[in-house]
């Protein structure tokens, strides 16, 4: 039998999100998926510890309710504001399925507005999982390339460009990776003005940054801020984010998810990690000092570095190509991440780990430059 034909055509023809390499070997500095080099706070691993008892035969608070309560005390908001994922990767596919008509290629005369009801905007480069979910969901995409310095641009270059106002959903990260740019909130602003279907404003580093753009979700009903504990808090491991948006967008998204989406130690680490914030602040606050050393360190050795309001640096190496560099750092232990699209393929992108990871990448660097 040939199974090929078992599989649904639009499922053959995609493309697997491609994540950062996880070695499998040790002794190896990781600057290349911009987790946090520090583990999370003592409360948080004592918490889950305690939490591995009989309750593991039992699921877990489906909705995580307490989760949810805490999430809304912090950001005053109410409960029905939040929703949790597996991970913010969960919820940006779930918005996909609950906010985009599928585009039916039978009917592909479609105009104007019915066309805009399939299609998935964002800007590019940006998060490259994406593309990858409008695919998967059978949507039109709709790559809107930035300004060459990763700004976002205007309201009438943007038209030109082929925003559509009214796609069914749009997803901006902000701020922005690969190029770590921040923006503020005035500029998103004018953007949820500009932009009628749902927008995503995917903070995924938000707490690396000068500025969050959290309160839009006040005044402008359609828009979505994503979250998650994966950077700032240490937590990729147990794969938690959250939406904060209207009611009614978080009831869709609530009636379309996995009845126990999201496991039990994660609620239970996620608890701990709220109990544990001002821990979390003062590692925010070293990472930006880390960012800064680092990138004056790496500018006085030639590197271009752009600003970042992230927990990495996007730079262009000086003398051979990004991705020489990349094999070459890989050479000397140091695992960087180097992106083949054709606008980000002379940068790399070196996470910020501990004071002493950098400076085993910085002694890297210059022997490669000897
Ligand atoms: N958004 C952006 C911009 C990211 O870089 C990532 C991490 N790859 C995510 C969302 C997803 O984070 P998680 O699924 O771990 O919450």
């Amino acid at each position: 039998m040939i199974l090929r034909k078992l599989i649904r055509p639009l499922v053959r023809k995609l493309h697997a999100y491609v994540p950062g390499e996880q070695p499998k070997v040790r002794n190896l500095v990781k600057l290349n998926t911009n987790e946090n080099p520090w583990p999370p706070a003592p409360g948080v691993q004592k918490a889950m510890r305690a939490a591995v008892d009989d309750r593991l035969r039992l699921y877990p608070n489906p909705t995580a309710q307490p989760l949810r309560e805490e999430l809304a005390r912090l950001h005053q908001v109410k409960s029905k504001n939040i929703i949790i994922g597996n991970g913010s990767d969960e919820l940006l596919a779930l918005a996909t399925r609950a906010f985009v008509e599928p585009f039916d290629s039978k009917c592909d005369d479609l105009q104007g507005s019915r066309r805009a009801r399939c299609t998935i905007q964002w800007f590019h480069p940006s998060y490259s999982l994406y593309p990858v979910l409008s695919d998967i969901h059978g949507a039109l995409a709709n790559p809107v390339p930035l300004n060459p310095d990763f700004s976002i641009p205007e309201c009438k270059e943007l038209r030109r460009r082929g925003w559509l106002a009214n796609a069914a959903l749009s997803y901006v990260t902000t701020p922005n990776a690969p190029s770590g740019r921040g923006y503020s909130k005035a500029e998103l602003d004018q953007l949820c003005r500009d932009t009628k279907g749902v927008v995503i404003l995917d903070e995924a580093y938000i707490d690396f940054a000068e500025e969050s753009a959290e309160s839009l979700v006040r005044n402008h009903p359609h828009v979505i801020i994503s979250r998650t504990f994966s950077k700032s808090y240490s937590l990729c491991f147990q794969r938690i984010g959250y939406f904060i948006a209207a009611p009614e967008l978080i009831d869709a998204l609530d009636r379309i998810r996995d009845s126990y989406n999201v496991n039990g130690l994660g609620q239970v680490g996620a608890l701990a990690t709220l109990k544990s914030l001002g821990h979390y602040r003062k590692n925010f606050k070293r990472i930006k000092a880390i960012r800064r050393r680092t990138a004056q360190e790496l500018e006085s050795l030639g590197f271009e570095v752009l600003p970042s309001a992230t927990n990495f640096l996007f730079v262009r190496p000086p003398g051979p190509s990004a991705k020489t560099w990349q094999r070459k750092l890989r050479d000397q232990k140091i695992i960087v991440r180097w992106f083949t699209a054709s606008e980000v393929c002379d940068y790399l992108r070196i996470t910020i780990g501990t004071d002493k990871e950098m400076e085993a990448c910085l002694q890297a660097v210059r022997k490669i430059l000897k």
